[in-house]
């Protein structure tokens, strides 16, 4: 074990003076899920560790639209946000309950893929991502925060301190498949929000995860729904669009063909699901 000093901040302002006074040297740590085995097993060794458990970072508010949670809320804890359903239902389908007592919804952000069952759901959500350091804070579309695998635009002395959802109109769907029916990586997890005006997409939402370097929005997809009544036909297109534009990769669970072939199966039943429409 290399960790040499452990902090416990109890609040952000002393998080943020601790991650600007040590610098990378110092490995944040919410749940602990992903980073602590990585430390156990000699991966990670960090000298410094910053649980953020008492930051004062858990916290679910809603106020004019919005709700607006803190970094460390748990994967249980959001089970229980009533107004946002297809964060539940993402929530329900991470892990065990072990895992979902101890993971953050922050630490689902960083999660390298096929982890990212609940990131993917805020995708489709359009939520925003608040980052705070010392010198201040900013907030971005979670769609912009992403660069690569386990690359995001975190900058220095920066921590994610509350990810901002908004009551985002229309009808959602969110399905993830793995090799069992739960506690499993996902193969492919598709999360689905579609607005609809006089029969026609207004707008849509197409997430994945398990398909690329991180959880990303099938934006030609989108855009093939949108104008469009959701039928086959344009639900057939978007399908074929989603799994054109996927980068998916081969591991111990799935090859890269196989999980771009599930892309097009499980974009299309999200949709039929959303349209009521029998697969
Ligand atoms: C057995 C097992 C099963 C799992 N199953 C699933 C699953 O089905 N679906 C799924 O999506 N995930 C799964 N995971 C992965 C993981 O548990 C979850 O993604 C969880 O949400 C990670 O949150 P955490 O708080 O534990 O992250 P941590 O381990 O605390 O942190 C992960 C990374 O994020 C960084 N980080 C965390 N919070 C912040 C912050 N606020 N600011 C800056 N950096 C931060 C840390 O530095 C670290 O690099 C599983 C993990 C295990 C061990």
């Amino acid at each position: 074990m290399s960790v040499k000093e452990y902090f416990l901040p109890q609040s952000l302002t002393e998080a943020t003076g601790l991650l600007a006074k040590h610098g990378p040297s110092l490995l944040v740590m919410a749940g602990g899920t992903i980073a602590m085995p990585l430390i156990n097993e000699g991966v990670s060794m960090p000298e410094r560790v910053m649980g953020l458990r008492q930051a004062g970072l858990n916290y679910v508010n809603r106020s004019n639209g919005t709700v607006a949670i803190g970094a460390t809320t748990t994967l249980t804890q959001i089970l229980g946000v009533e107004a946002l359903p297809l964060l539940q239902t993402a929530a329900d389908n991470a892990g065990s309950w072990s895992i979902r007592n101890m993971g953050t919804i922050g630490g689902n952000i960083f999660a390298p893929p096929p982890a990212g069952d609940v990131a993917v759901a805020l995708l489709a959500l359009d939520a925003q991502v608040k980052l705070v350091s010392q010198s201040g804070e900013r907030l971005l579309p979670l769609a912009d925060f992403y660069t690569g695998f386990m690359t995001n635009v975190l900058e220095p002395g920066e921590l994610l301190a509350e990810i901002q959802v908004p009551a985002a109109a229309g009808q959602t769907a969110y399905l993830k498949y793995g090799r069992k029916h739960a506690v499993t990586p996902a193969i492919v997890t598709a999360a689905a929000r579609v607005v609809l005006d006089g029969g026609q997409v207004k707008e849509a939402r197409l997430a994945l995860n398990g398909v690329g370097p991180h959880p990303l929005r099938a934006k030609q997809a989108e855009a093939a729904l949108v104008g469009s009544a959701l039928t086959p036909d344009s639900i057939a297109a978007a399908a074929q669009a989603a799994s054109a534009e996927c980068d998916p990769f081969t591991d111990a669970i799935a090859s890269e063909w196989y999980r771009r072939k599930m892309v097009g199966v499980y974009v299309k039943r999200a949709l039929y699901q959303i349209a009521g429409l029998e697969v």
